[in-house]
């Protein structure tokens, strides 16, 4: 029985999710599965669900909005900031709006102060590509 192992196998497989997350950007944890499993085959979808669940709670990655179909994502970028979002493909793109957004928002609607991360939609650069004029 060696006990140290698995430790040690838990610890590596942690780093490379980081590390995959941080090379996407953003990803759900299937993404990260596909991705992980071209270096480690036998890894399963639990490991990955756990990982990235002990990631977030230690505040090394972040919670992303959620993809096209729902699934919960995880973000590389653990600083608040505000999200595009594509509703054709899906990809999600780090902004900043949050300051000149938030002024105008808050002008128009009379004595509320917004808080909390920005998230718009619409179709990206490469999806709208051809569909204009
Ligand atoms: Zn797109
Ligand atoms: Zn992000």
């Amino acid at each position: 029985m060696n006990v140290t192992s698995t430790t040690e196998r838990q610890t590596k497989y942690c780093q490379s999710i980081e590390e995959t997350l941080h090379f996407l950007g953003h990803a759900t944890n299937a993404e990260l599965l596909n991705n992980l499993q071209l270096t480690y085959p036998d890894l399963s979808a639990t490991t990955v669900h756990r990982a990235t669940a002990r990631l977030a709670s230690r505040g090394k990655i972040a919670i992303a909005p959620t993809d096209n179909s729902g699934s919960m994502r995880y973000d590389a970028n653990i600083k608040p900031h505000d999200h595009f979002q594509c509703s054709v493909c899906g990809r999600l793109h780090d902004t900043d709006i949050k300051d000149k957004i938030i002024p105008i928002l808050e002008s128009t609607i009379d004595g509320c102060s917004i808080s909390g991360q920005l998230l718009v939609t619409g179709a990206c650069k490469k999806c709208t590509k051809g569909y204009k004029k």
